[in-house]
């Protein structure tokens, strides 16, 4: 049989956004992803996860995936393999009225005491972009550190942004409030063009 990289790197992707899929729907885990995008996308992965997968395989988001591991990989070239972890996974247990919910995220590379997140986008107009930063916040609540840089790689600009003021845990019981609420939806207007849900959203906006 022919040598077939793109089906390798689909079955790679499915996998994994089947395991994800698995986790968030049986252990109720919230990742910190989901907290800086629209609350009725977490609402509706659990009700048509099939939509969701489906979603999960595009080429803009490979390219920035093969970006990542680049960076990654140049990271641990130029310091070394014991300086620089890389998809660093944290959870942290937070109780929101009562009841407990686990917070999951992987965090791109730890370097010191730095929380590294890389990324990537077709312009580098208007960067750093809001939900990008909340998400490094929220990486630096879930990890306790307290330095965070987010890494921009564009076809114009590579360039980094230093933050240093966590996410407090009042912030992150927000978002899963916000979560548990499904409002604001969308959090984001432009996030309706990219939904896997839009075809059967009352709320879209765009
Ligand atoms: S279509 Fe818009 S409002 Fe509806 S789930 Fe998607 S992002 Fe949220």
């Amino acid at each position: 049989m022919e040598f077939d990289i793109v089906a390798l790197i689909y079955s790679w992707k499915m996998d994994e956004a089947k395991k994800h899929m698995k986790e968030k729907l049986e252990l109720d885990e919230i990742y910190v992803t989901d907290l800086v995008h629209c609350p009725l996308k977490y609402q509706f992965q659990k009700k048509y996860p099939d939509l969701a997968l489906a979603g999960s395989f595009s080429p803009s988001a490979l390219q920035g995936e093969f970006i990542h591991i680049g960076v990654e990989e140049v990271l641990k070239m130029l310091l070394g393999d014991e300086s620089v972890k890389t998809e660093v996974e944290h959870e942290r247990r937070v109780e929101v009225d009562g009841k407990a919910y686990i917070v999951k995220g992987r965090v791109d590379a730890v370097v010191g005491d730095y929380i590294v997140e890389i990324k990537s986008a077709r312009s580098d107009a208007g960067i750093p972009y809001e939900h990008h930063v909340e998400q490094l916040r929220i990486y630096m609540w879930l990890t306790g550190l307290r330095k965070g840089i987010l890494l921009y790689v564009t076809p114009a600009r590579i360039v980094q942004f230093l933050y240093t003021d966590p996410a407090s845990e009042g912030e992150v019981i927000d978002r899963i409030r916000s979560i548990i609420n499904g409002s604001p939806a969308p959090r984001y207007t432009w996030e309706c063009n990219y939904c896997p849900f839009a075809s059967i959203c009352p709320k879209k906006r765009t």
